[in-house]
């Protein structure tokens, strides 16, 4: 199946995940595999492989709800005060895993600069 990734599978409720925002287009929810104190994905339901397919004018809204959860996301936890991380890795070098877009929300810790 087409962009059939562990993220589809989430969107799908095929498998579990600890889900925190979910609309018509975006989903929030816990990573597995924390790698901060606060460590939320954020996607699409669109099957987006990664933001270099990301194409400014189609997929302005899209974004922009993206960013709407991120921000109520991180009061939720807590953290929009402190500060957190917001990342997307990219393809192979960029550290990318997961080919479904994901934008990671990342604090309650001090977060090091330049990152590995
Ligand atoms: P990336 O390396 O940017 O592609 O990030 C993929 C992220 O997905 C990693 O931080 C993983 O820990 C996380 N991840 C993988 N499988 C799951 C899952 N089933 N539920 C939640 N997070 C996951």
């Amino acid at each position: 199946m087409m962009g059939d990734t562990v993220f589809g599978k989430i969107v799908r409720k095929e498998i579990p995940a600890e889900i925190l925002h979910e609309s018509d287009r975006v989903m929030a929810f816990k990573d597995v595999n924390p790698q901060a104190p606060t460590h939320v994905l954020i996607i699409p339901k669109e099957e987006i492989p990664k933001a270099s397919d990301i194409d400014g004018k189609k997929h302005a809204e899209l974004l922009g709800e993206m960013f709407d959860v991120a921000n109520a996301v991180a009061k939720e936890r807590g953290v929009d005060e402190s500060g957190y991380r917001l990342v997307f890795n990219v393809g192979p070098q960029g550290g990318q895993e997961v080919y479904h877009l994901h934008m990671h929300l990342l604090g309650g810790r001090q977060m090091r600069w330049p990152p590995g």
